[in-house]
């Protein structure tokens, strides 16, 4: 357990440069110690069937990749994806050059070019240039020993268990490849999904009262109104009754309890039935989709004693507030301004005529 966590953290530990992302360098590692582990099996495989030959180059192999691994630590990503594309195409070549085209090496090209693809953020030209060098490089390679007798004639048999054996390691590398950057994305676009949506709800609420803001409340009503053309809705504005007389006795943060606890007996009373939200100083806002203004106002009557209720503990002194409403029904033949201005026009009647009361 503890090799297993030693070698997590030898493969995790941070590059050189601390400006780059050590995600290629944790890759290009992983994949290194795979193919380390493979070349290592192989050699001692060629070793009991005494082909030594075959067995130092798999060894020459894996000492390269070695060297790749260390040098994860310690150079810059660019230069190191680079040294691993070399070296892996040098294998292909070795392949093509000593055991003829089919050895697999015509699996390569898409590897190397998927490598080359996550570790570059470089344009599009960019790329689509090194996938046509690769694709010239190896086609030419193949042009080049593909006619020409291999080095090594293996029999039938040998040469099917080398292309199988090269074809598996590479599709498994390419797999870890594919794996960890759409593990990556996949992770990356759920916490900017989570980001925007914490952002949406911080730019869409009151931070004193944890309501809905006007913003919030302007964006409710124009969804609603382009939802439905003869859905009923009522809106009321409601206002706190010499709020400012509040403030100056017993100060503004005295004030703000005050906003607070007015604004949970609106929430909790209204609850389900209806949208509220601060609309400014110590106005509120509040829609009742579906419901009719006879309706909306019993509501309001609910919303009033739960104010009558509500209060505020200032150095042993309770203050209780009232509020003023202006209610109407939502006229769609009247654009939304002017339905605002019809609730808002009921409020002022309301503390005209002497408020803590409900205009409909
Ligand atoms: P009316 O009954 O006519 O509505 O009288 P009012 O005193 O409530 O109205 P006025 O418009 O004169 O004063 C509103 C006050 O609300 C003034 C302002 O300082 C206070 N206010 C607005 N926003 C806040 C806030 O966030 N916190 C506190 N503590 N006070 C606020
Ligand atoms: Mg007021
Ligand atoms: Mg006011």
């Amino acid at each position: 357990m503890k090799v297993f966590e030693a070698l997590k953290n030898l493969i995790t530990k941070e590059t050189s440069d601390e400006n780059e992302s050590k995600k290629m360098a944790v890759l290009i590692r992983i994949i290194c110690l795979t193919l380390i582990l493979f070349f290592a099996v192989n050699a001692a495989g060629f070793t009991i069937i005494s082909r030594y030959a075959a067995s130092l180059g798999t060894l020459l192999l894996a000492f390269f990749y070695l060297i790749i691994f260390i040098l994860s630590f310690h150079v810059p990503k660019m230069i190191l994806v680079w040294s691993f594309i070399l070296v892996t195409t040098a294998w292909a070549m070795g392949l093509l050059w000593l055991f003829g085209p089919d050895s697999s090496f015509q699996i390569f090209p898409p590897f190397v070019i998927i490598i080359f693809f996550f570790a570059s953020y470089e344009s599009f030209l960019q790329k689509a240039l090194f996938s046509l060098s690769t694709f010239i490089v190896y086609q030419g390679m193949s042009y080049l020993y593909g006619n020409r007798e291999p080095v090594y004639e293996l029999s039938a048999a040998t040469r099917h268990c080398l292309r199988d054996s090269c074809m598996f390691i590479i599709i498994l590398c390419t797999c870890i490849a594919a794996h960890m950057f759409s593990d990556d994305s996949k992770k990356m676009e759920k916490k900017l999904i989570e980001y925007n949506k914490r952002l949406k709800e911080k730019a869409n609420t009151d931070p004193l009262t944890g309501l809905n803001n006007r913003g919030m409340a302007m964006e409710y009503l124009q969804e609603f109104v382009k939802r439905a053309d003869s859905e009923l809705c009522s809106i009321c504005i409601c206002d706190i009754d010499h709020f400012k007389h509040v403030n100056d006795t017993y100060g503004h943060d005295i004030g703000d309890m005050v906003l607070r606890s007015i604004a949970n007996a609106i929430s909790s009373t209204v609850d389900n039935r209806g949208f509220v939200a601060r609309w400014g100083g110590e106005e509120f806002f509040i829609a009742f989709p579906g419901l009719n203004g006879d309706q909306a106002k019993d509501v309001l009557y609910n919303v009033q004693s739960a104010v009558r209720k509500a209060g505020v503990n200032a150095s042993g002194q309770l203050i209780k507030v009232t509020l003023t409403y202006g209610l109407s029904e939502y006229d769609n033949n009247k654009p939304l301004t002017a339905n605002i201005k019809d609730a808002d026009a009921k409020l002022y009647i309301g503390k005209e005529s002497g408020r803590n009361t409900i205009i409909f």
